[in-house]
């Protein structure tokens, strides 16, 4: 039977003493559904930020244990197909996100679909790309609520979290303890009045360990075209520059380049990128192209 956990099996912070709701073993499918970022609280327009039980936010569907997996190994876990259902919400609220100075009315707006698109306000049709924004392993050690991104990932509103990427974690727990939630239909890097198009959907995940990338600084991301690493700080300025070290790392141990060639690579080709800005920690990623490491004849393990 298919393993798969409904989207009551929800968790709002990452910690070693959860009680896993799904077992897996490495390599096996498993599909997990997901609640929007309200917990489905805010339904139509006239449920504002006001009315939310600020307990409920930020769901992650699991925690799910991959067997096998001990603290330090680093943890490959694919995004196989990625969907998301029903509306979506999205919010304003004053003295909230960078143009919280500005705006001075609450609302919250319902976003239908039509097809593979998002309809704003009956006007505009966006095409969606559905992504996930809270995704992650438990910490080592205390209690990291769903709304923070850090090193185990969490809230990191990276918009490169899509169908068909490889997002990797190190484990810091037997099992590692793997969630995700807070999928958007659509989101701009920034996520700059706090939200994207706040959505239910569902996800279609294997997880294993790589023993031949121990030591890979995580969150780190692969799609077909690229290499990116995370990281996220209390400034934005820190996240960038921990997100770049992090990839001089990768480039440097991993695909064996010297920080030379790295640097000056990374800054011919590299793009330094936002993905959040809107949380007390920030969220920054280093994108980095495939095809120029594989002319040094390098290869992601498997
Ligand atoms: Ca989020
Ligand atoms: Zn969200």
């Amino acid at each position: 039977m298919e393993k798969k956990l409904t989207r009551e099996h929800v968790f709002y912070a990452f910690e070693p003493g959860l009680e896993p709701a799904l077992r897996v073993e490495q390599g096996e499918e498993f599909v997990l559904e997901t609640h929007d970022c309200f917990t489905g609280q805010l339904k139509t327009e006239q449920d504002l930020l006001d009315t939310l039980d600020w307990d409920r936010v930020n769901p992650a569907t699991g925690p799910v244990y991959i067997e096998n997996v001990q603290p330090g190994d680093v943890l490959k876990v694919d995004i196989l197909k990625l969907k998301v259902v029903g509306q979506a919400t999205m919010v304003t609220f004053p003295e909230e996100g960078v143009l919280g100075d500005r705006i001075t009315k609450m609302e919250t707006a319902v976003l239908k679909y039509k097809g593979d698109h998002v309809i704003f306000k009956d006007k505009i049709s966006i095409p969606m790309a559905p992504m996930i924004g809270v995704i992650g392993v438990a910490p080592a050690g205390g209690r990291i609520p769903n709304g923070e991104p850090a090193a185990h990932g969490g809230n990191m509103d990276c918009t490169l979290i899509t169908e068909g990427v490889s997002v990797y974690f190190t484990a810091s727990v037997p099992g590692a303890l793997f969630g995700c939630g807070d999928f958007h239909a659509v989101m701009g890097d920034g996520e700059i009045v706090i939200c994207g198009a706040e959505t239910p959907g569902e996800v279609r995940l294997t997880a294993q360990v790589v023993p031949a990338l121990k030591g890979l600084p995580t969150p780190f991301i692969e799609n077909p075209e690229l290499f990116s690493a995370v990281a996220s700080a209390g400034t934005l300025d820190q996240a960038g520059s921990d997100a770049t070290h992090n990839m001089a790392d990768f480039m440097t141990k991993f695909a064996g380049l010297s920080i030379n060639d790295s640097g000056m690579l990374m800054s011919l080709v590299g793009q330094l990128k936002v993905c959040q800005v809107v949380d007390p920690q920030k969220t920054a990623r280093f994108e980095f192209p495939k095809w120029v490491l594989k002319e040094y004849g390098f290869q992601m393990p498997t």
